[in-house]
């Protein structure tokens, strides 16, 4: 096993926009923590030969956690699991809980304590009308405090931005970016607001109170983003992360290029190589089934097919892109020439490019990157 993710599922608010599994109630939080724990002993044999190289706390809202109760995990983690000595640790932190705490440094203090060694904060946007929108529930005055101190505990700060959020102009979109930099980070990630099924966005926008989003606008904002982050020293490691040398996510690479891993928490998806599964995306069963000891998964064997698309969809977004002789070596020479085939039309349009046997999307080809991997996709064993 290479990673560790575990999924806190709670949150102090519905952001519009979400679709991850979290609940707002947090009155089961200290027997989910238990939980978590009984489910990381559970599962220890998956990763005994192995010393993990990432831990990634996520969700959800991990900085919902007291640091008891993170220290509880932690406790777990270190007991059961060996934890490769250089391993990076990272927690997924909303900006406003580092206010309920004793005090912000002391929160930093805190979590520095723990052996955590990355942060990653959820800003989303630097204009308190962009987050009342979102429903976010911290305040720009927050972050922006926080930003200016955590440099002091963490020398390895990622932000979260959105962009393509409607009624925000490319001024307000470069004002966001300038600001983010203005506090010297090293790692920006930055997503296009999407529109999921079942959010009050969606709701918002069909009962026309929230105008739609409109792709050029977020094609503009996204290259702005490219432009501006280039100027200042950050490469575009994959299509929404940017990072300087030296600070790339080493999570986020390891699932890029199919490293297994373990995820623990309800909704939590694992993969060890062969096989993937994932655990059921509720509370309380979730919480019932591991007190009985009874793991409350679902598991799929992956086809070749399976397989292969998924290095497409996951490669194309970085910068190495689909290394030709990999997918040779991995699914033969008629996987190899079925996706040179469905690649020549992107690559005559100059969307996909060969670099040292690597396809690769172009600049131009960078936006529709999804919309290409799915034409490059095998889905003949499905007919
Ligand atoms: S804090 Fe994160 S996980 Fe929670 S609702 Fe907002 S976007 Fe979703």
């Amino acid at each position: 096993m290479y990673s560790l993710y575990i999924h806190i599922p709670f949150c102090r608010r519905a952001c519009h926009y979400c679709d991850f599994h979290f609940s707002t109630t947090l009155k089961r939080k200290e027997e989910m923590v238990n939980a978590l724990c009984k489910e990381l002993i559970l599962r220890k044999d998956e990763a005994i030969n192995s010393e993990l190289q990432t831990v990634y706390l996520g969700g959800g809202t991990p900085s919902i956690l007291s640091y008891d109760e993170l220290q509880q995990l932690f406790h777990t983690i270190f007991t059961y699991y060996k934890v490769s000595p250089s391993a990076e640790i990272t927690l997924e932190a909303n900006p406003d809980d580092f206010f309920r705490a004793t005090s912000p440094e002391q929160f930093l203090k805190q979590l520095r304590s723990l052996a955590i060694n990355r942060l990653s904060l959820g800003v989303q946007s630097f204009f308190e009308e962009d987050l009342r929108l979102m429903n976010r529930v911290h305040t720009v005055s927050q972050v922006e405090t926080l930003l200016q101190i955590a440099p002091q505990y963490f020398n390895n700060i990622t932000i979260d931005l959105i962009y393509g959020i409607p009624r925000m102009s490319e001024e307000r979109w470069q004002e966001n970016i300038n600001k983010a930099l203005s506090f010297d980070i090293p790692h920006i990630s930055a997503y296009a607001l999407t529109v999921e099924e079942k959010t009050a966005l969606h709701k918002f926008i069909a009962t026309r109170k929230i105008p739609p989003i409109n792709d050029d606008q977020a094609y503009t904002h996204f290259q702005i983003l490219i432009d501006t982050l280039e100027k200042e020293g950050f490469i575009q490691y994959e299509f929404s992360n940017f990072g300087k040398e030296g600070f790339f996510s080493r999570n986020n690479t390891a699932y890029w290029f199919g490293k297994p891993y373990m995820g623990i928490g309800p909704s939590a998806h694992s993969f060890n190589g062969k096989e993937r599964s994932w655990n059921i995306a509720h509370n309380i069963k979730y919480i019932q089934q591991i007190q009985q000891e009874i793991l409350p998964q679902e598991k799929e064997e992956l086809t070749l097919n399976n397989r292969y698309n998924e290095l497409i969809i996951t490669r194309i977004r970085t910068m190495v892109g689909i290394d030709l002789e990999e997918v040779k070596t991995f699914f033969g020479e008629d996987y190899n020439q079925y996706l040179l085939q469905q690649a020549q039309k992107y690559l005559a349009d100059e969307l996909l490019e060969i670099e040292e046997n690597h396809l690769k999307v172009t600049r131009k080809g960078k936006f529709l990157s999804d919309g290409i991997a799915s034409d490059l996709f095998r889905v003949d064993d499905l007919i």
